[in-house]
């Protein structure tokens, strides 16, 4: 080897000896530290032999992270002096590892959970008394004492580390160890640096505009407690500044000019359906006839049926969001920037009523703890109705009748009224009532032939019929609360689903890529809007205009627009470019799931 040759290698050593140092000086710690810190993608990663979703290289990176941390933690350590002080930061250390290890251990013992912002949210949500009751339900559970033996077994062994640390030590100065260490931690803890200057980018973070655009870029959904927690922690901050930004953008509305541009009183209808799969739509030709009243309404002329809107997400959260929003998403404005439809239309004058089957649905898990947070904040709340229903009623039906037995204010000159349905969100056969009509298709009536067609699936691609035909009734029994009044519904799916279609598979799917089929299956919705006979010949040329739009590519995000303008509202919220229905519409780039051009992959 030339001199020159053995210069570098001898640097390379000395470097490496020098990295190493604080892990060596520190053994004990660190790998306390670290084996606690990464439990959980230790553990992922051995899932990946057996489980499915469960991706190798996903681990290594989540690995590499929770190492760089742990060493970051153990550098802090060698570094540290004096002695008092290295006990107060090392006991901390450990209290926050362990506690962490408790919570994580807790929660996926007894709810199947992970760490992650949900858990902060439940936890910060809890009153005295729910954590009381919360208590008394798990303390002594089976599931709990298995937490309580492993984290005393974590204890234990943090302890007996500390108290053979010299050992320890002198173990991990064996040239055996030393070149183990080497060859697995460093190599890690540089992957791990380098994916971790991310996590100062996600602080910077001060809206969901940017935290999404971290989590498309980064795409690491890191699996240490440590950087789960931070990310967590990053994340509330994130969903409260939102929030008020929405609060504050909600208390604008009030001082911006408004008039109604109508005549005689009006009723206006927003009616949001729930995983609606438009080619089982009969009325955009699916083969059973489920949708008779609605054809009815469309032959009768009351019904013009738009063929081309879709919806940006398959997750209802996010598209009711947007939805509510009177935002331009199309030019990147996110629904906290701009006012909610019906505060504006509360402004302009109209009564608003809001009837939600959805309101306590899965009321602890993330996605309904992110729109209820924005759509019931009590500010905003109280700017935006005059009405609102309680609880979820079972089925759609039940939500109708609640409507027209509980409403206590009186309805005035313009009402704007919101139904959110359950449709024929997952379980199909809980959302229509048995034996009075709505069990019409059965497995037989499913004819297609597909190999993965088991009789039990046909019999839920049936029971998914049944739920479509049950919610073209409840649209019927809409248009008749003010069907001889001035009158206008819009009516569409928040996104749509899968019922073994075009593979063996139910519900929405994960969006990996662009997909053409998944896209049609989950992003093409049902989108319509019902005018009264009155609403007709009091509107004719705006009707003739709905008419030619019906065919135009639109978004369900935009449907706040035309919303303003069938009320006849005059606002500068009103954007003609993003109304549908509008001579000045301006057809966009149809971006779904913030990064495919939808159209390109048709
Ligand atoms: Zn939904």
């Amino acid at each position: 080897m030339s001199k020159a040759a053995r210069n570098i290698v001898n640097r390379v050593l000395s470097a490496v000896r020098w990295l190493l140092s604080p892990v060596l000086g520190e053994f004990n710690f660190f790998l306390a530290v670290w084996l606690i810190n990464c439990s959980v993608t230790i553990g992922y990663m051995i899932g990946c032999a057996s489980i499915e979703d469960n991706n190798l290289w996903h681990g290594v990176r989540c690995f590499a992270l929770g190492t760089a941390v742990s060493y970051l933690l153990t550098v802090v350590l060698y570094l540290l002096r004096p002695c008092w002080l290295r006990r107060c930061y090392k006991t901390l250390i450990y209290i926050i590892l362990i506690t962490l290890q408790a919570v994580y251990t807790f929660i996926f013992l007894n709810f199947d959970m992970n760490l992650g912002p949900r858990v902060l949210v439940l936890l910060a949500e809890t009153n005295t008394k729910e954590a009381g009751e919360f208590v008394n339900s798990y303390f002594l559970s089976s599931k709990s004492l298995w937490t309580y033996a492993i984290m005393v077994a974590v204890i234990a062994a943090v302890s007996v580390g500390e108290w053979k640390c010299r050992w320890l030590s002198r173990l991990a100065k064996r040239r055996f160890v030393r070149w183990l260490l080497a060859l697995t931690v460093l190599p890690l803890v540089v992957c791990g640096a380098w994916l971790s200057h991310n996590y100062v980018r996600l602080a910077m973070c001060q809206h969901s505009k940017e935290l999404n655009k971290w989590v498309q870029d980064f795409g690491v959904d890191a699996l240490d407690h440590l950087s789960t927690t931070y990310y967590s922690l990053c994340y509330l901050g994130v969903a409260d500044a939102d929030i008020a930004q929405a609060v504050a953008v909600a208390q604008q509305v009030d001082s911006t000019p408004v008039e109604v541009n109508e005549p005689d009183s009006l009723n206006v209808v927003l009616v949001l359906g729930e995983s609606y799969i438009k080619s089982h739509c009969a009325l955009y030709g699916y083969e059973h006839n489920t949708t008779p009243q609605l054809i009815a309404e469309r032959d009768r002329g009351n019904l013009i049926v738009f063929n081309d809107v879709i919806s940006p997400y398959n997750a209802t959260s996010q598209v009711q969001k947007n939805v509510f929003s009177l935002n331009d998403k199309s030019a990147g404005e996110m629904w906290y920037e701009k006012p909610m439809l019906p505060t504006v239309l509360r402004h302009a004058g109209f009564k608003v009523y809001f009837w939600d089957n959805q309101r306590n649905y899965s009321k602890t898990e993330m996605f309904t703890i992110t729109v209820n947070s924005f759509i019931y904040n009590s500010t905003i709340a109280g700017l935006s109705y005059d009405e609102t229903s309680d609880n979820g009623m079972t089925i759609d039906g039940n939500l109708i009748n609640n409507f027209k037995k509980n409403t206590k204010v009186p309805r005035g000159k313009y009402n704007f009224y919101i139904f959110h349905l359950m449709g024929q969100h997952v379980h199909p056969v809980g959302r229509y009532p048995k034996k009075i009509g709505f069990d019409v298709f059965t497995a037989d009536s499913i004819r297609r032939q597909e190999k993965w067609l088991t009789a039990d699936k046909r019999t839920y691609i049936a029971q998914y019929d049944n739920a479509t035909l049950y919610n073209d009734e409840i649209m019927k029994r809409i248009f008749d609360l003010w069907r001889d009044k001035n009158t206008v519904v819009v009516y569409f799916s928040d996104h749509g689903d899968e019922a073994y279609d075009w593979r063996d598979h139910i519900g929405r799917g994960n969006v990996n890529g662009p997909d053409a089929r998944l896209f049609h299956s989950d992003n093409d919705v049902p989108f319509m809007v019902w005018c009264s006979d009155t609403y007709i010949n009091r509107h004719p040329a705006l009707v003739k205009q709905l008419r030619v739009a019906s065919t135009r590519k639109g978004m369900v995000h935009d449907v706040g627009h035309l919303v303003l303008r069938l009320s006849g509202v005059i606002t500068p919220y009103y954007l003609p470019k993003r109304d549908i229905s509008s001579a000045e519409f301006e057809p966009i780039p149809r971006i779904v799931y913030d990064k495919y051009d939808y159209d390109k992959y048709r």
